[in-house]
């Protein structure tokens, strides 16, 4: 899984084969993604099968990843962790793309016939990122802090001791 996954595709040649192509991807290749992160960091990791079923090619496969996304509540960059499946179709036409199972994505391949990675799963990336990023449950400060009351205090509880350690002549451990 950690080779690179090709930038472009030959889906016909890829079937006939069936072939199975597997590999990462920085999610900064995705540039209509980017633009919706908090910055560029994330990678993708894809699992792709390709076949040809009838007068049908197309693949199937699982997409998994992480980028950043900005809470809306805290306004911090978190981590998004996606997953999801991919099952698309390859077509030249809008009339090709209508004849398609329900449920199956077209995608339109250029006139050599044939598909970039980012034609393939762009749009599905942009489908499974929330419409309004926010912190997994319990782990935005924005709902944590207006319940921190007096623990707020905490973190600086710790600094006093560690600096009344220090006047006492008993500093924290070098490691
Ligand atoms: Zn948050």
């Amino acid at each position: 899984m950690e080779q690179n996954l090709p930038t472009e595709f030959d889906p016909e040649l890829l079937a006939r084969r069936d072939a199975l192509v597997e590999g990462r991807a920085l999610i900064s290749q995705f540039a209509r993604v980017v633009a919706a992160l908090a910055s560029e960091q994330g990678e993708i990791w894809a699992s792709l099968r390709f076949f040809a079923h009838g007068r049908l090619v197309g693949v199937k496969g699982q997409v998994s990843g992480w980028g950043m996304l900005r809470c809306e509540r805290c306004v911090q960059p978190y981590r998004w962790e996606f997953e999801f499946a991919v099952n698309s179709g390859f077509v030249f036409t809008e009339e090709q793309a209508e004849r398609l199972a329900d449920g199956v994505e077209p995608v339109f391949k250029d006139d050599r016939g044939r598909v970039q990675l980012v034609g393939l799963l762009e749009d599905e990336l942009l489908l499974a990122m929330p419409l309004i990023g926010r912190h997994p449950g319990g782990e935005c400060m924005a709902e944590i802090a207006p319940y921190l009351g007096e623990e707020e205090a905490a973190p600086n509880n710790a600094l006093a001791n560690a600096l009344a350690a220090l006047k006492n002549g008993n500093p924290p451990r070098q490691h």
